[in-house]
């Protein structure tokens, strides 16, 4: 039995090493200089790290996909051959650590001239072993290399098949019959959401001018003190600094709550810098507004 597993995992691990193979060879047709950085191979899974300054775009990779996926399904031989380094060179191998291999190198060659290469590792002995091939992912890895992410073997209708149950558990939370329906309830969910910014945003400026013109809670230092209680608290003090800086007001402008978090405006007259270091009182620094959290700023104002 164990020995059957292992003998599942070995080939699992040749699959996507040929893969990765075919892979390096895709990839030199869009980036002809690439160099590869880093490769691992997994159990029908693979990373290939390699240099380049952009990412694939969605028809490359569909490319690429569909060609390893041809050459799959034509059931190229793998094979293996020992040679002299010179020999190897000779058929244009791929040598990126040139300097770490001896007189006799082993050369892993697809198709004969499909690809190339110098490896040590083991492999299919026909690319139709390897069943079939999917790009899952690209990411950056550092300045100038990217990483691909892809799966190979039984592996990739077990990742098509885990992309259907994630749809249809979207579909499930959307209230929709099928997921073919998502990218349709998805477009009007984001204009409505879009409405519904606006609305809000619009909302925010009427309450924000209603607040201040409305009598303060407290006058101190000639700075209208508006305590954030009810349904004031809705509108978030982030929203409130925004709006607030942006009004011509006649006077100096503080509206804070029992927590601490305060927004000051200043007047064109009275900065708002110069009454919160008069105040004592800490928050981010603009002339005209300051947000903050400060204790001290209930202390004041309840005084
Ligand atoms: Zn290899």
């Amino acid at each position: 039995m164990k020995i059957t597993v292992d003998l599942n995992r070995r080939r699992s691990l040749m699959r996507a090493h040929t893969a990765t193979h075919l892979l390096h060879d895709q990839l030199q047709r869009f980036f002809p200089d690439t160099k590869q950085e880093w490769s691992w191979v997994g159990t029908d899974a693979l990373r290939f790290d390699y240099r380049a300054d952009r990412f694939l775009t969605t028809e490359e990779v569909d490319e690429i996909v569909a060609t390893i996926n041809a050459c799959i399904i034509a059931d190229y031989a793998v094979v293996v051959e020992e040679m002299s380094f010179d020999d190897a060179k000779k058929l244009w191998a791929k040598a990126f650590f040139a300097d770490k291999y001896g007189d006799r190198v082993r050369v892993v060659r697809i198709d004969q001239t499909t690809s190339i290469e110098l490896c040590g590792g083991t492999h299919v002995n026909h690319t139709g072993e390897i069943w079939a091939f999917l790009v899952t992912g690209q990411e950056s890895v550092s300045a100038g290399v990217k990483r691909i992410h892809a799966v190979c073997g039984p592996a990739v209708a077990e990742y098509a098949q885990s992309l259907e149950h994630r749809l249809v558990s979207y579909a499930r939370k959307l209230d929709l019959a099928s997921w073919s329906q998502i990218d349709e309830k998805m477009t009007k969910m984001i204009i409505d959401m879009r409405q519904m910014t606006t609305q809000r945003e619009t909302l925010f400026h009427a309450l924000v001018a209603l607040l201040a013109q409305t009598n303060p809670d407290v006058i101190y230092d000639g700075c209208y003190g508006y305590r954030l209680q009810g349904w004031w608290t809705l509108i978030p003090l982030k929203d409130l600094a925004s709006i607030l800086k942006n009004l011509s007001l006649a006077y100096p402008l503080c509206v804070w709550d029992e927590t601490g978090s305060f927004v000051l405006v200043g007047t064109d007259i009275v900065s708002a810098k110069t009454l919160a270091q008069t105040w004592w009182v800490r928050g981010g620094w603009s002339d005209r507004c300051i947000q903050g959290k400060d204790q001290r700023i209930v202390a004041l104002m309840t005084s």
